[in-house]
């Protein structure tokens, strides 16, 4: 079963509200809010009081991306903000380990996403403790970008992985997804996109 997890980032702001009941009627199975601030990434868009304020609105599994360097002195606002699944890029933080069992210590699903010039072997040591691996099919921080057909073989990776290794993440993939290439996302082993 594929998961959906529409990201808000094209929502307008002053309608956040509507737009997020409209996903919620929708039948959207997450909703996916990515955090940017202007140093991970070349572009700003919201903190935890954007999840906070999505918390009292929806009982939705709230799913939030962190784009943000460094990772570790925010993890406790966006636990506290109520969000349900938090990934990061484990490259943006000196202790990736670390912050993950924060994350699951505070009965959180740990996540971590993988930008398109980051290997999945250099994550792989990882993927034993997380419930969630983003591969992001564009470049982070930037919109209207178009699928990047080459990071497919990272969901197959991935997927053979968790596979072979009794992992239990799910694999999500995030940038210029469609109804064309969902499917081969889908085929190649992904269950949820965002
Ligand atoms: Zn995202």
């Amino acid at each position: 079963m594929i998961k959906i997890s529409p990201s808000i980032l094209s929502a307008d702001i002053l309608k956040l509200e509507e737009e997020v009941k409209l996903l919620d009627k929708n039948g959207a199975d997450y909703i996916h809010i990515d955090i940017m601030d202007g140093h991970y990434v070349p572009n700003i868009t919201f903190g935890p009081n954007i999840v906070r304020s999505i918390r009292k609105i929806t009982t939705k599994i709230l799913d939030v991306h962190l784009m943000i360097q460094p990772v570790n002195p925010y993890i406790d606002e966006f636990i506290k903000a109520g969000s349900d699944i938090i990934s990061f890029h484990p490259e943006a933080d000196v202790n990736p380990d670390e912050i993950i069992s924060k994350i699951i210590d505070a009965n959180i699903k740990a996540g971590i996403a993988v930008h398109p010039r980051v290997k999945i072997s250099d994550i792989e040591y990882l993927l034993k403790k997380v419930q969630q691996v983003i591969v992001m099919t564009v470049t982070p921080g930037f919109g209207g970008q178009k699928f990047m057909h080459d990071q497919v073989q990272k969901i197959k990776d991935l997927y053979d992985i968790r596979k072979n290794n009794n992992y239990n993440y799910e694999i999500a993939v995030d940038g210029g997804v469609n109804n064309e290439n969902a499917k081969i996302c889908k085929d190649n082993g992904a269950n949820v996109l965002a």
